[in-house]
């Protein structure tokens, strides 16, 4: 049993379920030369022009550019970039009609060409001579993207890791009418050779297969005689019948492999490239001349010449339909691709890109007047006709439904859209338009359901940041909070502050929570006050147990005033001790020996205050380290009473005094005591007695306030 690789050396060539066999009206073009056409008056470029993302736009309305002047920069790997076709001056960088099924505008670079045709400097590369790094990016930087389909970025497709069997060019070019690939064979197959020799050097496969069907002997025969000896490279003509040219039925036609759903052909080991890619690979590496043009057919019997021309990308359609002698018929069609796959156009003014292969401009009875849609009889000739092995009955109920999960099911996505079905059709029912609406409609989903995603991902983000950093706050907050209770219970303060930061923080929650009316301030009042005496109450309990064990404070300002009425009382009860000698040295009777004895009475009571004063005055620094500021709010009433005594002290040393001058004013009573007795007892011999004991009396109730005061002061 030879191996696949031995049948494909042998020439064998497989089937492929399904196909049809349309009139291919080829012969009309395919015997002439490709035709050069004038450069149009306005070029229009659409900024994007492949699957995938537009470039940086690196020109400015007003700027001149030329022939082969990047227009945008690829700034990303599914970004390939466009260039000027020709040079001229950039008009406007504006929407314009894309030349698209939907017909949306899309960004449009409208470049006047100046008739110079002045080339940029060129840069050709050895493809021997740099590495596959520089040959990828070439491709890249000239802009090559599938040239035979959807156009798809080449320098992603051929930029593979795992291993390729076979590299498949597609040169089958099935639909009818079209022959530009076949023109492009036939005049330009060295040109097409070296472009695949530079895909053999990035993709290193076992062979090299050339599709081709048996209906183009001319362009067989350039390729074979392009390729000479060279080993592994195998021209396989494939029968007409169409869609051969689509990948999955080509693969299976070379190779006898099905590709699986879902899958890509790199899965099995497959690259395909389309035979005019391979031709603008040659171009770029070898000439440096970036992906400016193409060839494409323009057919149809309202032209009077129906021909393959080369035209530059940005070509307006009109342009290329008057440049062929059209003359349009009412209701003309204008259809851009081949007549299974291709689409009408309601914008003539749309412009020639990467992707164009054909243009199509019908009589109304050319392609067959467009008649009414029909019931479905359920004749099967569609599931006959389908190359892909899908069920078009089917695909048509649910697309009508709109019923997504079952178009899935019955494998949508694997449809190539190449209208075999429709074709045979006999209710003339639009199948492939149905399935190109319920496609648009998936996709929509898939980018709805995609952004529904992401806006979630990015919601459980954020959730999950906030919650982190509300984490990360209330494990700082604990720490300071953890600190600063420290370093209050450092300072011995942590308790009480934090009972009145909490009564406090209570009440404010409370007035804050709950407006007090008239009686409740009142109230409130009351409580505080109540509060206050009570503390007090304990205070003076707890300075009374204090100073029974005489570790009593007293503040810094009372104990000097009381030392300062001490030291009064002394000085009172010195002078008057001075004063005594003066009355006592008088002749003094036997009945003034008691006011003697009241004398050394005071003096004892002023040493005894000045003893009391001056352990006073020892205790006092003690007291005033131990003040707290509270204390400073406690009523200042020892004070009064210590001036009192002050006062009381200075009375008494004044009339002290005035007994002692009026002693010696009066003589003759003292010469004799007894007239003196008898005539004015009290005012001659009581007043300095009395005095003397009144000065006594108040220095003693100086000092019982003073200690009083003490008694009484708040710690
Ligand atoms: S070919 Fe047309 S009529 Fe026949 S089953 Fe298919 S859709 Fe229905
Ligand atoms: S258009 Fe789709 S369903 Fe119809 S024949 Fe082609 S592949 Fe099959």
């Amino acid at each position: 049993m030879p191996t696949l690789f031995q049948q494909i050396q042998a020439g064998k060539v497989w089937d492929f379920h399904g196909g049809i066999h349309p009139p291919s009206r080829k012969e009309r073009t395919n015997q002439k030369p490709v035709a050069l056409l004038d450069i149009p008056d306005r070029l229009y470029i659409p900024l994007r022009q492949h699957i995938g993302v537009a470039g940086k736009v690196l020109v400015k309305v007003g700027d001149r550019v030329l022939k082969g002047q990047a227009l945008t920069q690829a700034d990303n790997a599914m970004a390939v970039p466009v260039h000027a076709p020709t040079s001229g001056m950039v008009l406007a960088i504006e929407l314009h009609t894309s030349t698209h099924p939907s017909s949306l505008a899309e960004p449009t670079l409208v470049l006047a060409p100046d008739g110079m045709d002045e080339w940029r400097p060129r840069k050709p590369l050895d493809p021997e001579q740099v590495d596959l790094y520089t040959l990828l990016e070439r491709i890249q930087e000239s802009g090559i993207s599938g040239m035979g389909g959807a156009g798809f970025p080449t320098h992603i497709k051929v930029n593979v890791k795992q291993p390729v069997d076979y590299l498949i060019i597609n040169a089958v070019e099935c639909e009818p009418y079209i022959t530009a690939d076949d023109m492009l064979m036939q005049e330009r197959a060295s040109d097409i050779i070296a472009g695949i020799e530079i895909l053999v050097k990035l993709l290193n496969p076992k062979a090299v297969l050339i599709g081709i069907e048996d209906d183009k002997p001319i362009a067989v025969a350039s390729l074979k005689a392009a390729i000479g000896q060279k080993d592994n490279y195998f021209v396989r003509e494939v029968p007409t019948k169409y869609p051969s040219g689509g990948e999955k039925q080509l693969i299976q036609l070379l190779t006898n492999k099905e590709v699986p759903a879902g899958r890509r052909p790199l899965d099995i080991g497959i690259v395909m490239q389309n035979v005019g890619t391979a031709f603008a690979i040659a171009q770029a590496v070898l000439d440096d001349i970036p992906l400016i043009h193409r060839v494409v057919t323009v057919a149809g019997e309202t032209l009077a010449q129906q021909q393959n021309v080369l035209a530059l990308i940005g070509t307006p359609i009109s342009d290329l339909l008057n440049a062929c002698g059209f003359q349009a018929e009412p209701k003309q069609r204008i259809i851009v691709g081949g007549p299974m796959m291709g689409f009408a156009i309601a914008d003539w003014s749309v412009p020639v890109v990467k992707t164009t292969n054909c243009v199509l401009a019908p009589t109304e009875n050319e392609l067959g007047a467009a008649v009414e849609e029909m019931d479905c009889i359920r004749c099967g000739a569609c599931a006959d006709a389908c190359p892909a092995s899908l069920l078009p009955q089917q695909l048509l109920w649910y697309s009508k439904a709109k019923d997504q999960d079952k178009l899935a099911e019955y494998n949508l996505s694997d449809c190539i859209e190449c209208g075999a079905c429709a074709y045979v059709c006999p209710s003339e029912i639009p199948l492939v338009h149905y399935y190109r609406v319920a496609k648009a409609e998936i996709r929509e989903t898939q980018r709805e359901a995609l952004k529904a995603e992401q806006a979630k991902a990015r919601f459980d983000a954020r959730t999950e940041r906030l919650e982190r950093e509300k984490q990360e706050r209330l494990e700082r907050n604990q720490q300071l909070a953890a600190q600063r209770v420290a370093q209050q219970q450092a300072s011995g303060q942590a308790s009480q502050s934090a009972a009145a930061v909490q009564q406090a923080l209570a009440r404010t929650q409370q007035q804050s929570d709950q407006p007090l009316d008239k009686a409740q301030i009142i109230a409130e009042r009351e409580r505080k006050k109540a509060e206050a005496l009570a503390y007090q109450q304990q205070k003076q309990q707890a300075q009374t147990a204090t100073l029974a064990e005489d570790t009593a404070p007293v503040t810094a300002e009372d104990p000097r005033k009381a030392a300062i009425a001490a030291a009064l009382a002394r000085a009172k009860a010195k002078k008057q001790a001075e004063a005594q000698p003066e009355t006592m040295e008088q002749p003094a009777p036997a009945d003034i020996v008691a006011p003697e004895v009241d004398a050394k009475k005071a003096a004892v009571a002023a040493a005894i205050a000045r003893a009391k004063a001056k352990k006073q005055a020892e205790t006092q620094p003690e007291t005033v380290e131990q003040q707290t500021p509270a204390e400073t709010v406690v009523p200042d009433v020892p004070d009064v009473d210590a001036k009192k005594a002050a006062v009381a002290a200075a009375i008494a040393r004044a009339k002290a005094k005035k007994l002692a001058e009026q002693a010696e004013t009066q003589p003759e009573a003292k010469a004799t005591p007894q007239q003196t007795l008898s005539a004015e007892p009290e005012e001659v011999v009581a007043p300095p007695d009395q005095d003397a004991k009144k000065a006594a009396i108040a220095a003693a109730i100086a000092r019982a306030k003073a200690k009083k005061q003490q008694n009484s002061e708040p710690l």
